[in-house]
């Protein structure tokens, strides 16, 4: 089939490679120009484990394309999708559907036969019909169907997420575009992947109810790692004895920093506004953004508390900026919280993270950027670990003591056995387990 997919940013480019590797013939369209060169020229402008080896095998198998010309990618596709940013909105917190609606517009312009039109950026209830409606207003004489097929990747394993998904989520109304998103994921269906048809307005919720319940499943096992740091309970083995639970699962039970990334965030506070604005307030997931913001300044204070409560005027050297590891993803990634909290503090901060760094200078003022994890640590008053890098899990105890100052390891993201690490000389504070002083 051939395919034009409108925005090629994480979402674009991942699903359109993916669909090209599957077989199908793909354009990505981008109004960024640059952006669209640059893949042009094999440079693949986001992080993604096993992608730029994916885009250029369906290059070079002329699978896939990329152009700024929407002429170009639309006029003899089967399916269109639209993957463009919804970001929040400054003004009410919703989600802006400018990208959306100008894409439905120029889109419009240049349908020839029958088209189905796919939403597949996050989008609020109602998005669907409004696109529709744009493109019926534009071009009457267009045969067309609009759909919503939201996007469940996960930055870091996208790839993966993409091929072998928990499930396919479809929503449309009749049998003509059935049979066409039924050829388009037919190739996924012969591994047997579930997939779900329903009505528009239910695939377009059932995105945010998703985003939601995770985000929530996250602050849950945060608060309660705070209350085992209390009673002496390790979060660790309450995660695995609720996780094991069937009716409760082990993922997204990882106690941590709190949840960041490009869409949580942004997904909890926009489900929370449509569900007000329909009378319907989910208090819930109100609680749950409110929780997730006080998480990132009590970690603050919990690295300042293990500084003695005097970190003004000590270099802490940060291991990882990124919201979570295999991204170089920085939107609304916690250190983005802390660090400012940190600096405001007086501690000068020294980071290092895989990939990330390029994108964080953009976010964060007066840090000493550098090459590689070890470096963070010469002369630095403690050891923070912010992300969970792989690179991170197994570092060498004897060296990172002759570089630090003072032997402190804090590390929100459980990395390390607390014991492990007193047995090598650190002091060590984590998340939701016992806070172990030096005993070597
Ligand atoms: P992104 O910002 O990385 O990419 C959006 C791309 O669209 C950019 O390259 C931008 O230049 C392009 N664009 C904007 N307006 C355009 C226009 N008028 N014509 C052509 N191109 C245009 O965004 P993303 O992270 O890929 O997210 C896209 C959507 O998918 C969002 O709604 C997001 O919530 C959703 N989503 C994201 C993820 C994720 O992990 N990033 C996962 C699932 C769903």
């Amino acid at each position: 089939m051939r395919i034009a997919m409108i925005g090629t940013g994480y979402v674009g480019l991942v699903t359109g490679t993916c669909f090209a590797d599957l077989g199908h013939e793909v354009i990505c369209v981008d109004n960024d120009a640059s952006k669209v060169e640059c893949l042009r020229n094999g440079e693949i402008p986001i992080f993604e484990p096993g992608l730029e080896n994916m885009v250029k095998h369906n290059v070079s198998a002329r699978r896939l394309s990329f152009t700024t010309s929407y002429a170009d990618a639309v006029s003899d596709c089967e399916v269109v999708f639209i993957a463009v940013g919804t970001p929040t909105k400054e003004t009410d917190g919703s989600a802006d559907l400018t990208a959306v609606y100008a894409v439905a517009k120029e889109v419009a312009k240049h349908l020839k036969g029958y088209t189905v039109v796919v939403d597949k950026s996050t989008v609020p209830v109602g998005t669907g019909a409004e696109v529709d409606a744009i493109i019926r207003a534009a071009n009457p004489n267009a045969e067309f169907d609009v759909a919503s097929n939201p996007e469940f990747l996960r930055e870091g394993s996208a790839i993966d997420d993409f091929m072998k998904p928990d499930r396919v989520v479809v929503g449309l109304e009749g049998d003509r575009p059935q049979q066409v998103m039924q050829a388009l994921y037919r190739p996924l269906t012969l591994h047997e992947t579930p997939i779900i048809y329903t009505s528009r307005t239910t695939a377009e919720l059932t995105k945010y109810a998703a985003n939601a319940f995770l985000a929530t499943k996250v602050t849950f096992i945060n608060e309660i790692a705070d209350i085992c740091e209390r009673v002496g309970a390790d979060v660790q083995d309450v995660s695995r004895g609720i996780g094991l639970d069937s009716r409760i699962g082990p993922k997204f039970l990882q106690a941590g920093a709190g949840f960041g990334g490009s869409c949580f965030p942004k997904d909890t506070l926009a489900l929370t506004g449509t569900a007000r604005k329909v009378g319907a307030p989910t208090l819930i997931v109100e609680a749950v953004m409110a929780a997730n913001k006080e998480r990132k300044r009590r970690m603050a204070t919990k690295i300042i508390s293990a500084c003695d409560n005097n970190i003004s005027g000590k270099t802490l050297g940060v291991l990882g900026v990124t919201f979570k590891p295999n991204t170089d993803d920085m939107r609304d990634a916690p250190s983005l919280d802390i660090i400012p909290l940190l600096q405001q503090a007086g501690a000068h901060i020294r980071a290092y993270d895989p990939e990330g760094m390029e994108e964080a200078r953009t976010y964060l003022e007066d840090v000493e950027w550098v090459k590689d994890a070890y470096s963070v640590m010469l002369d630095a008053d403690a050891l923070l670990i912010l992300t969970e890098w792989n690179e991170f899990r197994v570092l060498d105890f004897g060296k990172i003591k002759s570089l630090l100052r003072r032997p402190l390891i804090i590390d929100l993201r459980n990395i390390y056995s607390p014991a492990e690490v007193a047995a090598a000389g650190f002091d060590y504070h984590s998340v939701g387990r016992e806070i172990v002083t030096s005993n070597a």
